[in-house]
């Protein structure tokens, strides 16, 4: 693959932090979904979170059928802890349009996960049969079993637990293509 192409469209879509990770070397494991089932509020009230995803082993096997993943680094201070919602939003819509760039560029299996769990209706019936706008969901990193901190680590980017909502959040987006 010509990762020139598609970096010069990652580019065009406003993004500039980013960095390439092979799926063998994204790093999934069981206790980021356990962290979803017991803890998260969104677990069971997302249709692309956590039981509605696929199970821990085949979201290792999906991420072993991509050479290429561009990891997106978000970096955001909120005000307040209600803005996260409409910047998640605003941000995983912007995001999709980057997917069905990479897509029409030729690439067939482009897929993209939000940097964010997804925040696109106000009202989410939580399960994947009864969501309301199919077409635009997607799953974020976490959702499918990705432990982050170590993925992200590899490649030399920040991130950290955070103890206030006034530090910036590093979030990270995965435009996957072949
Ligand atoms: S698109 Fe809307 S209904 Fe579907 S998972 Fe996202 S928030 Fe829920």
């Amino acid at each position: 693959m010509d990762r020139a192409n598609i970096e010069s469209i990652i580019r065009e879509n406003g993004y500039d932090d980013f960095k390439w990770i092979s799926g063998k070397d994204v790093v999934v494991s069981q206790w980021p979904r356990f962290k979803c089932m017991y803890g998260c509020s969104s677990y069971g009230k997302k249709g692309t979170c956590p039981p509605s995803v696929p199970s821990v082993t085949e979201c290792r096997e999906f991420f072993c059928e991509y050479e290429h993943i561009a990891v997106i680094h978000f970096q955001k201070k909120l005000n307040k802890p209600e803005d996260r919602k409409e910047f998640s939003r605003k941000t995983n819509a912007k995001l999709l349009k980057l997917e069905r760039a990479a897509f029409l560029a030729g690439h067939q299996k482009a897929f993209l996960l939000f940097m964010d769990e997804c925040r696109m209706c106000e009202d989410c019936p939580g399960s994947r049969s009864e969501c309301k706008n199919l077409q635009l969901s997607r799953p974020c990193p976490e959702g499918l079993g990705v432990d982050v901190f170590a993925t992200v680590r590899k490649l030399g980017f920040p991130i950290e637990v955070l103890t206030d909502y006034k530090q910036a959040m590093n979030r990270y987006s995965f435009l996957m293509v072949e």
